[in-house]
């Protein structure tokens, strides 16, 4: 067993398909071992996605993770990382795979309804950016 971190973004929550979300994630698969709802202040949405600075889409990026709340989520399962990658699908909705989060939910690619972390290490610095070890329940 793994763990990866997903966020139901503020467009999926504001919309009222986080639970449809919640709902397609246990069916794939997926135990939640940790979950909060929150807003992001603009401070930490930047530096959730410091590796993204510079880029065009970066300062909308932050604006948009700052709009509304946001469901942030440890969820574990077997290859948790690339399981989560395949369930959610491409970030861009019109490219992601039938059946998939972001082609059922997701409105652009920029409001694509969920993030999911895309390596073990990233996984680990993410869940730690959102939980503390007593608010996450442990692999097994
Ligand atoms: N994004 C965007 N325009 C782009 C690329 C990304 O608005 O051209 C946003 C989108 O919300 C995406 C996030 O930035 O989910 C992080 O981008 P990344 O390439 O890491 O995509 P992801 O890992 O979320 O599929
Ligand atoms: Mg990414």
């Amino acid at each position: 067993m793994s763990q990866t971190l997903a966020i139901i973004k503020p467009d999926a929550v504001g919309s009222g398909k986080a639970g449809k979300i919640l709902a397609h994630l246990e069916g794939a698969g997926f135990s939640v071992r940790a979950l909060k709802l929150l807003s992001l202040s603009a401070e930490q949405a930047g530096a959730f996605y410091a590796v993204h600075e510079g880029r065009p889409f970066y300062e909308e990026l932050v604006e948009f993770m700052t709009s509304g709340p946001v469901i942030p989520m440890v969820l574990e399962a077997d290859d948790a990382v690339p399981l989560l990658r395949e369930t959610i699908g491409a970030t861009d909705p019109a490219e992601a795979a039938e059946g998939t989060v972001r082609k059922l939910y997701a409105e652009s690619k920029g409001r694509n309804a969920i993030h999911a972390s895309d390596s073990d290490e990233n996984a680990a610095n993410e869940i730690g950016f959102f939980f503390s070890d007593h608010e996450r329940l442990g692999i097994g």
